[in-house]
């Protein structure tokens, strides 16, 4: 049972005890955790009453919003029949089967596999165990060399904070890993003005070209983005992006792995983010919303490219998780997939909601505060700037997002800020009064944030 407590006793003990992840534990300690004790829908309850809307489904990831009778049904019926039985040895369980058949019928048609994993991080670790044993299995083992971007979150593993391509990860951990690359990304702010975002964006993937040739074709083994940078910042890329970077991996017959952890289930209008940006990945990494985070679970689909070498070719392929297709989270995740269609989810966010969002973000980018107001489903950032034409940035001594950040807290709305980016994702149920709320909320803490800046 957990013990009733209040809000203080809550937070001492979690600061004696309890190491965050991406925490400075000095200012945990002398602020308090906020202790969040409930969930419905798309709003959350802390422990001194408060009700918050969260606009971030919790950390990208509860896309069904909580309390979902069928996923917490799911998971109670499948811990009663079968808590946990591993797939190593030549052994399935049915939640585990009935999952990959689900899987293979939602994502794009080269998609008839799977390979489970607990989460994004684990999931993007076997990308790279899958991607060379791949170019081993066809003879050639040089092909070692995966480029991933600048700013890009593949998770928090050695390999995942490797790919990712975030400066403060690396430096803490002597990383990336051999054989990690990192090109700039697609972010017009800070690399187009100037140009129109359609010749911005071929340049961008031009980039991916450099770095080939740079490397050597013969030795690059696969080039891993995700659609929509989410943890970067939500950086939405030009049209003309992902097209051009399906022809470049082409050209040089490079792998294409597609990060959907954020993208994936429903988020940007599309099943998956590859869908909405339309290029055809080998793999494709998943987590988060295929449970809509009720129970930890991740994986990739492995596309016919390369399950076919695996497994006509490969032999044993040494690589695995003790909770790989664990049966209670893959009961959970055919609940919450099936509760996608049911809802029909993925059409709310493509036809009602995301234009929605849009249009109110259209009219959010008029706040004095905000230089690029952008959408791409029911993902948003707000850019916020000094000069609004010329997109000045604040000194970053004034931590603007930090500021505005702030207020959200204070104002019952959670909303995560990347730098200056003030960034959304809302739950995939939230309605169109909803949503009016959230922007009201948005626009309250944007104007105390501009009377703080002034
Ligand atoms: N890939 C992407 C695109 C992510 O956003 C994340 C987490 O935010 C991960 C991978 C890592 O997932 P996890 O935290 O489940 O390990």
């Amino acid at each position: 049972m957990i013990p009733t407590r209040t809000t203080r006793e809550w937070q001492a003990a979690d600061s004696a005890h309890f190491l965050h992840p991406f925490t400075d534990y000095q200012s945990l300690a002398r602020k308090g955790s906020r202790v969040i004790t409930r969930a419905d829908n798309i709003y959350l309850w802390d422990s001194e009453g408060h009700k918050i809307l969260d606009a971030m489904s919790g950390l990208w990831c509860v896309n069904v919003g909580y309390g979902q009778r069928a996923l917490i049904d799911a998971a109670t019926q499948q811990l009663a029949e079968l808590p946990f039985y591993n797939s190593f040895f030549q052994t399935t369980t049915p939640p585990a089967v009935a999952l990959a058949e689900l899987l293979a019928e939602v994502t794009p048609p080269q998609f008839s596999h799977v390979f489970f994993a607990g989460s994004g991080s684990e999931g993007n670790d076997t990308v790279v165990r899958m991607v060379r044993r791949y170019w081993q299995v066809l003879g050639q083992p040089e092909r070692q060399v995966i480029i991933s971007r600048h700013n890009a979150y593949h998770g928090s593993t050695m390999a995942g904070a490797s790919l990712g391509g975030m400066a403060a990860m690396h430096e803490q951990g002597g990383l990336p890993i051999p054989n990690i690359t990192h090109i700039d990304q697609p972010y017009w702010v800070q690399h187009g003005q100037g140009m129109s975002r359609d010749d911005f964006g071929r340049l961008a993937a031009s980039w991916l070209e450099r770095k080939i040739l740079e490397v050597g074709p013969e030795k690059v083994a696969a080039f891993i983005g995700e659609p929509v940078q989410g943890a970067g910042g939500v950086i939405i890329p030009p049209e003309t992006y992902w097209p051009e970077i399906q022809k470049i991996c082409d050209r040089y017959g490079i792998l294409l792995v597609s990060d959907e952890v954020i993208c994936g289930f429903g988020r940007t209008g599309h099943w998956f983010g590859c869908e909405r940006f339309g290029f055809r990945p080998d793999l494709m990494t998943f987590a988060k919303g295929v449970t809509s985070g009720y129970i930890p679970l991740g994986g990739v689909m492995v596309g016919d490219r390369v399950a076919r070498v695996l497994i006509e070719q490969g032999g044993e392929f040494e690589h695995g998780y003790t909770y790989s297709g664990h049966p209670v989270a893959c009961a959970v995740a055919l609940a919450n997939i099936r509760l996608i269609q049911q809802l029909k989810l993925v059409e709310h966010v493509h036809d009602d909601v995301g234009p929605y969002l849009a249009q109110a973000f259209a009219q959010l980018a008029e706040h004095p505060l905000v230089g690029t107001a952008e959408t791409c489903g029911l993902m948003g950032a707000l850019l916020l700037v000094k000069d609004q034409a010329k997109l000045t940035p604040f000194d970053p001594a004034v931590g603007i997002g930090m500021v505005c950040r702030g207020h959200c807290f204070a104002n019952g709305l959670i909303m995560r800020a990347v730098g200056d980016r003030m960034i959304i994702a809302p739950p995939l149920v939230i309605t169109r009064a909803q949503v009016d709320e959230m922007v009201a909320l948005i626009r309250r803490c944007l104007d105390l944030t501009l009377a703080d800046a002034q």
